[in-house]
């Protein structure tokens, strides 16, 4: 493709709203703009880079045995009102009525829909599983839709269902996906890691997330150093001096499960903004409310620790009668409930530990220094495990890492058969529900999340697979007769070579040529000069390495071979 031929609009700043460098960079190399927010427009490059990463894919879920198919982005609300959806999801799903007043929502998702796909078709278990997947735009109302492509309010997944007779079979389906995702993020070239994660408002039994790491990731990761186990620490169970926290206080009861009470309830109840507040979880204890969690984000974070704090006095008891109970040391206020995070990023909440504690009388929440205090600072008294896990824990160090949520698959059991009543006649005719799981892929937040992963001072540096081209060739002097035909020399011959090749014929300064190949990220340059010509060369440099090379102008065919 030529450069003046190609919508490439490269720009020498960065733009002052964009924060994270993914962002900056998809804006500088032309490859997207804003519409409004949450809102993108794809540009021709950036339009290549997505579908690079969807055709990866695409083959990768097909070679495990799932086919695509395209659902409506508009959803009728009657589907998701037989879910219980329409009422739990809250402001994400974006609702809205057609003109015979009959209400809609933009697909966030599409569980409802393939459900009533497949129940109205799936009969029998002979026609079992059901495997389907489709890439497509979705649409989620995000609280603060940033970062660019990172946390857009429109974006691009792929979405796949499976739907099995039995448990074994779900099973199955579910580890085609975990290893299909193991080969897809390997093959696109990124750093990355499988984490047990929290089922969030898909619900379901169990899961998986696949998290690219990267520092600026909204996401933190505990891992062991000594045995397999990662968690997103939104999972993580944690223990106490090797008591399971659970076990160490048996009165204290969730009492509501994360997303029960509305952002808004939580807000008012502790004055705070709506805007500041991501997840709450209410726990009882002899029939008092004892600790609100509030999750916070990375603009408000004073505010959320002022008001956990305000909610400890107002409703908990004091430090010293908790550590007394518990005979937690001094900074660090006892034993752990199930599903109560450890928030104990360095980075995104200013070096701070938020450590909700409880047993049967009394509970806590505080606020420790990782740095300064001791106690929590021995990272290695907290242990992490989950309920799967049958055999004791290793007990090994865990360390903490940023990561990027690019997958995420759930064993769904029957969350949404049962409720939708997708059922089906089993080998002795008898009626059963079908074994759900569903499968995402946030591949417009993958494109993201690469540069993210891959960049330096001059700008992106792709991964090859997910690059918009292999090779970009430089004509530095386009008034030149000899390097004009050089260069449509070697553009025919790369291209008769299935070498994907962007030619920049623009009349510009090699210096902007320079700096453009560099920020675009595109693995190899080739660069074409009257000077080079003169001595028989043509120039090619690693954008990844910088190294340069040399290649015989006249021989071309023959280096390339
Ligand atoms: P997050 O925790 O980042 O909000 P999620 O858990 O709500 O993501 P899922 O429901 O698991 O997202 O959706 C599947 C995938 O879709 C995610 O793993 C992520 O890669 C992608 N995704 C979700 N929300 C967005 C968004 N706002 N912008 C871009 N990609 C997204
Ligand atoms: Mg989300
Ligand atoms: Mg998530
Ligand atoms: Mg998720």
């Amino acid at each position: 493709m030529r450069f003046s031929s190609c919508y490439i609009p490269t720009l020498k700043e960065s733009p002052a709203d964009a924060e994270v460098v993914s962002h900056k960079l998809l804006l500088r190399a032309g490859m997207v703009r804003r519409l409004t927010s949450g809102l993108y427009v794809y540009l021709p490059l950036g339009l290549r880079v997505i579908e690079k990463i969807g055709r990866i894919v695409r083959e990768e879920m097909e070679k495990a045995d799932f086919r695509e198919l395209l659902m409506p982005m508009v959803q009728p609300a009657d589907l998701w009102k037989e879910t219980g959806r329409w009422e739990h999801y809250g402001k994400e799903l974006l609702r809205f009525k057609d003109r015979n007043e009959r209400e809609y929502c933009l697909g966030p998702t599409h569980e409802e829909v393939i459900t009533d796909l497949v129940r109205g078709e799936v009969r029998s278990y002979r026609q079992l599983p059901v495997r389907l997947y489709q890439v497509q735009t979705k649409f989620r109302d995000e609280i603060r839709p940033r970062f660019g492509l990172m946390r857009g309010r429109e974006f691009v997944m792929k979405d796949g269902y499976s739907f099995d007779a039995n448990t074994e079979g779900a099973e199955k389906s579910y580890k085609a996906m975990y290893d299909a995702y193991m080969r897809i993020f390997r093959r696109l070239g990124l750093r990355f890691r499988a984490v047990e994660a929290d089922t969030g408002s898909i619900g379901g039994n169990f899961s998986h997330e696949f998290m690219v790491l990267a520092d600026t990731g909204e996401d933190t990761i505990a891992f062991c150093h000594e045995c397999e186990y990662a968690a997103n620490v939104e999972r993580a169970e944690v223990v106490w001096k090797g008591q399971p926290a659970t076990a160490a206080c048996p009165a204290m009861e969730e009492i509501a499960t994360p997303g029960a009470h509305s952002v808004e309830e939580v807000a008012t109840m502790l004055g705070v903004p709506a805007s500041s507040i991501v997840k709450t979880m209410l726990f009882k204890a002899d029939g008092q409310t004892v600790a609100v969690l509030v999750r916070g984000d990375r603009e408000v974070n004073d505010i959320k620790l002022k008001n956990l704090m305000k909610v400890q006095e107002v409703e908990l008891a004091d430090a010293a009668t908790v550590q007394a109970v518990t005979g937690a040391p001094v900074g660090f206020a006892g034993p752990v409930k199930l599903g109560v995070p450890i928030y104990a990023d360095a980075e995104l909440q200013g070096g701070t530990a938020y450590v909700v504690g409880a047993n049967a009388a009394d509970a806590h929440i505080k606020h420790v220094d990782l740095k300064r205090d001791a106690a929590v600072t021995a990272w290695g008294d907290l242990r992490t495990i989950t309920p799967e896990d049958q055999c004791p824990r290793c007990g090994g160090r865990m360390e903490l890492t940023r990561g990027i949520e690019v997958g995420h698959i759930f064993m769904l059991g029957v969350k949404y058969s049962e409720a939708m009543h997708a059922v089906f006649l089993d080998e002795n005719g008898k009626e059963q529900t079908m074994i759900m799981g569903c499968y995402g892929i946030g591949v417009s937040r993958v494109a993201a999340a690469a540069i993210e992963q891959n960049h330096d001072e001059n700008g992106i540096v792709f991964p090859p697979p997910v690059a918009p081209f292999e090779c970009i060739l430089l004509n530095l002097d386009p008034r030149s007769e000899e390097v004009n035909a050089k260069v449509e020399e070697m553009y025919t011959m790369l291209q008769g070579r299935g070498v994907e090749v962007l030619m920049d014929d623009r009349e510009e300064r090699p210096g902007v040529k320079f700096k453009d190949a560099d920020l675009l990220g595109i693995p190899t340059q080739i660069v074409v000069g009257g000077k080079g010509l003169a001595r028989g060369i043509v120039e090619c440099k690693d954008r990844r390495t910088g190294e340069k090379g040399e290649l015989s102008a006249d021989n071309l065919e023959q280096d390339f071979a």
